[in-house]
């Protein structure tokens, strides 16, 4: 029976750290803030941008909340993201994805200022990313190395293999395994033989968008399995990409869902505001 990754528990040592750190800022009169804009009503952004506020508050950071109408043009959130820039008071700016259609989602991660872009997402901290040379991590990404870490298996010469390459999990995940020295397949809807290239994996990562796409025939026996599968059942229920029943008598260690990759997510974001709020006061 595998050992469960606590993301609860690790992601509260995380904030307390920056909570830690965020006091002893305050006394030096600098206050972390984190812009957090949300466009339309959509319920599932709504309850993730709520997540990330109470998160703010618990590390003690200014959290400011910009909901916009679904009907917002292009033109107006570029004019919001362009006095959030302007802000001295923002250090981070998150703009909650998905945003209505008629918003070009590369145009304004384009136009956040790359010093106050905490999810890095921007085309200078991928590339930063990219050249091993950055900031900022992107939260999820980065939440789960850390959950990787907390089990004490090294990456280092490890089959790596991460279902999924979006952009903002698949890729940089792949990525940071690979500055950790970790060998790494990427495997996406093209693979073939996805279930034997995953039965080699010692640390296998799913970012698929899938209810239990990942079956116990699909898993090494003592692997580190994180699940970043976020997927609502028609019950309103949480369920990961991983068969977490069948998948855990197998693995050696695993993330649940909900508690494994999401709270990592949010305690990354606190990090790299408040990494944002010192290099911008030339503290880092
Ligand atoms: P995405 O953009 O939809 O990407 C999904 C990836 O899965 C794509 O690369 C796709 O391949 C691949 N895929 C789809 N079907 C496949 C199949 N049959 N075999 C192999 N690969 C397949 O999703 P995402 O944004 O990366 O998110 C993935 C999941 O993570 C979602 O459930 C999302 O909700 C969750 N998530 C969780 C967190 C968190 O904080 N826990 C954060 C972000 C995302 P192609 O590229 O070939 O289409």
């Amino acid at each position: 029976m595998s050992i469960l990754i606590d993301g609860k528990k690790i992601s509260a040592q995380v904030k307390e750290a920056v909570a830690a750190e965020a006091a002893a800022l305050r006394e030096q009169g600098i206050e972390p803030g984190l812009a957090v804009v949300l466009v339309g009503d959509d319920p599932a952004s709504r309850v993730y941008v709520n997540n990330k506020k109470k998160a703010c508050d618990f590390c003690g950071l200014r959290s400011m909340e910009y909901a916009l109408p679904a009907s917002t043009s292009e033109a107006e959130l570029l004019a919001l993201i362009a006095q959030l820039n302007a802000d001295p008071a923002v250090n981070g700016i998150l703009v909650q994805l998905p945003l209505p259609s008629q918003i070009c989602e590369e145009h304004i991660i384009a136009a956040i200022d790359p010093r106050k872009d905490v999810d890095a997402f921007h085309p200078v901290n991928v590339g930063k990313i990219m050249i091993g040379d950055f900031d900022f991590l992107p939260c999820t990404p980065a939440g789960c190395i850390d959950l990787i870490d907390s089990t004490g298996v090294p990456i280092e010469g490890k089959r790596c293999v991460v279902i999924g390459r979006s952009n903002i999990v698949g890729k940089p995940m792949a990525m940071l395994l690979l500055h950790r020295n970790g060998t790494v397949t990427i495997c996406h809807s093209r693979t073939k033989n996805l279930k034997e290239i995953c039965k080699e994996a010692d640390i296998l990562v799913a970012a698929v968008g899938k209810p239990r796409f990942v079956t116990a025939d699909m898993v090494k026996e003592g692997a580190v399995v994180i699940d970043v599968g976020m997927n609502r059942l028609p019950d309103g229920k949480l369920c990961g990409d991983v068969d977490f029943e069948a998948v855990s008598p197998i693995a050696g260690y695993i993330t649940p869902v909900p508690g494994g990759v999401g709270p990592m997510t949010i305690a990354t974001l606190m990090r790299n505001t408040l990494k944002a709020a010192k290099l911008q006061n030339g503290l880092a």
